[in-house]
């Protein structure tokens, strides 16, 4: 099971930042905290798309597949940031941690088929190393399902971008889970978060009101019906 870790460095007050910030450009006063929750939310309920840049999530994603990270990194609005844990460090004698899709989990004999893969990488790795093939080689061989840990940093238009295509019912389902995850975590991160993350995370259908998917799952029509 994967888990998230807000750390410290995450904005703790976003609604009082976009709204101080914002109230700064309009000679506002900016003194009073309550005043710059309601103009932040204000910002973010008008969709003033900049302001949402302000906020900056630092999180820690640990025990997700490569695979899920790997999709992750393709949301690279706000010039986020990563660190990943190396491959060169992995011990091939205790092998490596890996996910296990529910499809397979659910059915002991693709259970079997799955984890025998894994035992088999974990022996060719210990051979290869055996046979003094440098590590940064061997990690060739890891699996897309081995897990992984990543610390990043990005703002909240780029969470909320990210949540408009994997909360969608066609994204893979880690990913979702991965989006859940995050949300959650920051929820209970700041009583702010809980009230901001569901104004603004929410899959695409929500955004636009329509299915933009070639393959609809139906749960909104599409946008030529
Ligand atoms: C069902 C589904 C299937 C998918 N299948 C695949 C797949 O097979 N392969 C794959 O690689 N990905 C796939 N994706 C991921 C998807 O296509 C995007 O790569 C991913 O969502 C990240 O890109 P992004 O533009 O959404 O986010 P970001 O890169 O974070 O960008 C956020 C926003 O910033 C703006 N922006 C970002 N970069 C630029 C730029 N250079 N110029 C101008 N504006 C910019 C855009 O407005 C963009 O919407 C899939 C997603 C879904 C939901």
């Amino acid at each position: 099971m994967g888990q998230v870790i807000i750390q410290e460095d995450t904005t703790k007050y976003p609604l009082q930042l976009v709204g101080k910030e914002a109230g700064i450009c309009w000679n506002s006063d900016t003194s009073d905290i309550e005043k710059n929750m309601r103009r932040g939310l204000d910002c973010i309920e008008s969709n003033h798309g900049r302001t949402w840049e302000f906020p900056q999530i630092y999180m820690e994603l640990d025990g997700y597949s490569a695979r899920v990270i790997r999709e992750f990194y393709t949301h690279i609005g706000g010039a986020s940031s990563r660190l990943q844990s190396s491959t060169r460090y992995i011990d091939y004698e205790s092998g490596f941690d890996y996910v296990t899709p529910p499809t397979i989990a659910h059915n002991p004999e693709s259970k079997q088929v799955y984890d025998q893969a894994m035992k088999d990488i974990t022996r060719a790795l210990q051979t290869l190393e055996a046979l003094k093939v440098p590590r940064e080689d061997c990690a060739m061989v890891l699996p897309l399902g081995m897990t992984t840990k990543v610390v990043c940093r990005m703002n909240l238009r780029t969470l909320a971008d990210m949540s408009h295509q994997r909360l969608c019912s066609r994204a893979y389902w880690e990913f979702r889970s991965l989006m859940k995850d995050i949300m959650n975590a920051l929820c209970e991160y700041s009583n702010e978060w809980k009230v901001l993350i569901p104004k603004v995370c929410m899959p695409k259908c929500e955004v636009y009101g329509f299915c933009t998917e070639k393959k609809s799952c139906g749960r909104k029509p599409k946008k030529e019906n």
